[in-house]
């Protein structure tokens, strides 16, 4: 049956008035019923698309998209490039809006009304969305190996699109990066039935894919996956500082015997974190969010609504302690002895530009480097200043010659080598971003030249900022 906009799901004429409506799209449901199993919404929509035979810019552009449109008021073109993407799947599953346009457009099609809990959008108001979603795509080997003992399509979990899940917490094993390539889905129509394909199985090039999760991997992702169970429940209630603050005063002093410094410690952060979270000016971000339930073990919903529950104390673990962004920071809790045997052997060893590099590649804090080991921090400034001064006059060197080699080319032909022509036989060149730098450049090549400079009468050695201006 063609379809015309706007799509309607009225019923085609003839059939009876009380027959129930019917939906644009087939009503798949989304696969798997926990946090532990969910499909992501975008792995549905290209179950969708599968099912129409139609390709995801097709169905897009010529169904979902006119829909949104007519719906939110959202671009139909907007819509086909959030899945022209690469990472469609990380954005339409997200807690976006645009992912809750994709959501409730999806809904309204199929004539579904639960798509949005395969997406990310019950955590919306619960958690920060800094470092929330994984940058990659992943995947679980026991999972798809699962789907296809089970002949369905292999499809993506929700879970997995979370950053701080590295295990499937059903199969304990490590999720692996999803190869670069188009994956091409498992199962394809036949006469009315799904029949599998095993030669067009997901094939991952590279090292072995099942790989043991450690204990710590396994139980954060069940942490997560819980959360994505509760915060169904809850969602509306949103993020509150108050919440936050009371689960925290009450598990320092219930574990640490109200010292929150030793809480710091034992999840190794700064005590000014922590004050900033119990104080309520500053929201855990999700990676912490897991750490902190992971030590006291509870769930993540308990801190979410300052619930004050049975804790337990359980160490954090040494891949806790890094921190969010930046690799490195957990030096400062090794023995200084050996911290500064490697610090003298980087900076014999030339590797050491600069205080912040040698900082880095020890893990520790400038102010940490600077506090414990004043000479050699005092020695790498010195170093740093004296290299950048050094490559920046090295650059400038290299610049001149290039400007003046130009110069030369055009009074060769000649051309009056001026500083606009110079400069437009240089381009694709690294040019100074300095006007400064240019000029040293410009009055450089005719002091070295015996070509006259327009206007000023005067030969080459004019380091005159007037030139300039007289040439003009
Ligand atoms: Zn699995």
């Amino acid at each position: 049956m063609a379809m015309t906009f706007p799509f309607r799901r009225s019923l085609p004429g003839g059939w009876p008035e009380d027959a129930p409506p019917r939906s644009i799209l087939a009503s798949l449901a989304p696969y798997g019923c926990s946090g532990e199993d969910r499909e992501s919404l975008g792995s549905y929509l290209n179950r969708l698309c599968e099912e129409h035979e139609m390709t995801r810019w097709s169905l897009t552009t010529v169904i979902v998209g006119p829909t949104a449109e007519e719906l939110f008021h959202v671009s139909s073109d907007r819509m086909g490039r959030d899945i022209g993407r690469a990472a469609y799947n990380l954005n339409i599953s997200g807690l976006t809006e645009q992912a809750n346009h994709w959501a409730q457009t999806l809904n309204y099609l199929t004539l579904r009304n639960n798509l949005q809990l395969c997406t990310l959008l019950p955590l919306k108001n619960l958690v920060s969305n800094f470092v929330l979603l994984s940058k990659k795509g992943r995947f679980c080997p026991g999972c798809y190996e699962n789907d296809v003992r089970l002949g369905r399509d292999c499809y993506e979990r929700l879970l997995w699109s979370i950053a701080a899940v590295e295990a499937c917490p059903l199969h304990r094993f490590r999720l692996v990066n999803s190869p670069q390539a188009k994956k091409r889905r498992t199962s394809k129509r036949e006469n009315g039935t799904f029949t599998q394909e095993p030669s067009t199985q997901y094939k991952i090039a590279g090292p072995p894919t099942h790989v043991a999760a450690s204990e710590l991997e396994v139980e954060t992702s069940r942490l997560i996956a819980d959360l994505l169970d509760d915060a169904v429940y809850f969602s509306e209630a949103g993020y509150s500082a108050t919440a936050q603050s009371i689960f925290l005063t009450h598990a320092i002093s219930l574990l640490f015997d109200g010292v929150s410094a030793h809480f710091a410690a034992h999840l190794g952060i700064s005590k000014s974190q922590v004050h900033g979270w119990i104080k309520g000016g500053v929201q855990m971000s999700f990676p912490r969010l897991v750490q902190t339930a992971y030590c006291c073990g509870c769930a993540i919903a308990d801190i979410l609504l300052g619930n004050s529950v049975m804790l337990s104390l359980r160490p954090a673990s040494s891949d806790h302690q890094r921190p969010l962004i930046q690799p490195g920071g957990t030096g400062a809790r090794r023995p200084q002895a050996e911290l500064r045997a490697e610090l003298d052997a980087l900076i014999r060893s030339g590797r050491a530009i600069n205080a912040t590099e040698a900082a880095r590649s020890l893990g520790i804090s400038l102010k940490y480097l600077k506090r414990n080991f004043p000479q050699q921090q005092e020695w790498l400034v010195a170093h740093g200043h004296k290299l950048s001064e050094s490559l920046r006059r090295e650059a400038t060197d290299s610049f001149n010659d290039l400007y003046l080699s130009e110069h030369n080319a055009l009074h060769a032909a000649g051309i009056y080598p001026s500083r606009r022509r110079v400069l437009k036989r240089l381009e694709g060149e690294a040019i100074p971003g300095t006007y400064r730098r240019v000029q040293q450049a410009h009055l450089g090549a005719f002091a070295a030249t015996a070509v006259k400079m327009a206007g000023s009468g005067k030969r080459g050695k004019a380091i005159c900022p007037d030139s300039e201006r007289l040439k003009r």
